[in-house]
């Protein structure tokens, strides 16, 4: 096929300190994308601040082959940011997000791209078969977590389906429409919704290198989650003040009835009308973070411009 129609896709790659496994992974992919003659490739690397050799290694990558591109962050801004920036740069009809540590194998590319390109999806999620190389106490706090998220932000969440994903531009464009700052793109692939295959794969130990996350990350990471994707503390703030106000009251017009003078009723029923009041701002300040959110009212996926 004429290399200049074939579809390109963007593998967009967050590198923190990954000097041990780039090779690795471009070796994998050169690979992966030889099996692929009717598609190009574009290696879209974003180094995250690494303190190592890895914007050395990427030069000389670039160098080397003009497929592989890579952007350098001025310090590190986290992965979130890094996958932003890479939606934003990448040029392909489609993207995939994976990480550098060769856990998301690029093996499973082509599938990827089968069902996107011939089942008619989306997007195709990798869901992670194994979580080994991780400690027991992270795969417990994992999956509780995910049952937590998935109820507190009424999201259908996939067990093991991270932002190993390859995307439609139209989806890309989807996620880039959503500007916030406090990003998590899990929840975001929920937001801008389209058709999403989940296929499973075993991801193994990293390759090389270490994981850059250790349990305060990953605490911090999971209350951004909670709070970029739920408002339901909020809810519960009020709930909780409209529940101790009626009982409070009622206890106090109980403890006049009967000239009693135990002052708990009416210490609940203040401290229920605190609460209510809190619950009441914080409906406002809800509505303002959404606003100020500014995401999109709607997001299309297909409209009769296409058919003509
Ligand atoms: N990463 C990043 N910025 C960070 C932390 C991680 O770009 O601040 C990248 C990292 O280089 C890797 C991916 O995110 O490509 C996943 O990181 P890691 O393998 O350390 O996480 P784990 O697999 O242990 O969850
Ligand atoms: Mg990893």
């Amino acid at each position: 096929m004429d290399q200049k129609q074939a579809e390109t896709i963007s593998v967009i790659v967050p590198c923190y300190n990954e000097e041990q496994v780039l090779p690795l992974l471009y070796q994998e992919l050169k690979r992966v994308f030889a099996s692929l003659p009717a598609v190009k490739g574009e290696f879209l690397f974003i180094d995250d601040g690494s303190r190592d050799h890895t914007l050395a290694l990427l030069r000389s990558l670039h160098a080397r082959d003009r497929r592989c591109r890579y952007l350098s962050f001025s310090r590190n801004f986290g992965k979130e940011a890094a996958m932003y920036a890479g939606l934003e740069h990448a040029t392909g009809e489609y993207c995939v997000i994976m990480d550098a540590d060769l856990q998301h194998p690029p093996a499973l590319l082509p599938e990827m791209y089968r069902v996107v390109k011939c089942e008619g999806y989306d997007c195709c999620a990798g869901v992670r078969q194994d979580r080994a190389g991780e400690g027991r106490l992270r795969r417990l706090l994992t999956g509780g977590y995910y049952r937590v998220l998935g109820k507190l932000c009424r999201m259908d969440v996939q067990p093991g389906a991270g932002d190993f994903r390859l995307m439609r531009r139209t989806v890309a464009q989807a996620l880039l429409a959503c500007p916030e700052r406090d990003r998590y793109l899990k929840g975001l692939f929920q937001f801008v919704g389209f058709e999403t295959k989940y296929i499973p794969f075993t991801g193994g130990a990293r390759a090389a290198g270490q994981s850059k996350w250790g349990i305060p990350d990953l605490w911090r990471y999971a209350l951004d989650a909670i709070f970029s994707c739920s408002t339901a503390p909020v809810g519960l703030i009020g709930t909780v003040g409209t529940v101790l106000t009626v009982l409070g009251g009622l206890g106090v017009l109980w403890q006049l009835l009967l000239d009693g003078d135990s002052l708990a009723p009416l210490l609940v029923w203040i401290g229920g009308i605190q609460l209510l009041a809190l619950g009441l701002l914080g409906q406002y300040l809800v509505r303002d973070y959404r606003e100020s959110r500014g995401r999109p009212h709607y997001i299309l996926k297909a409209w009769d411009k296409d058919m003509q």
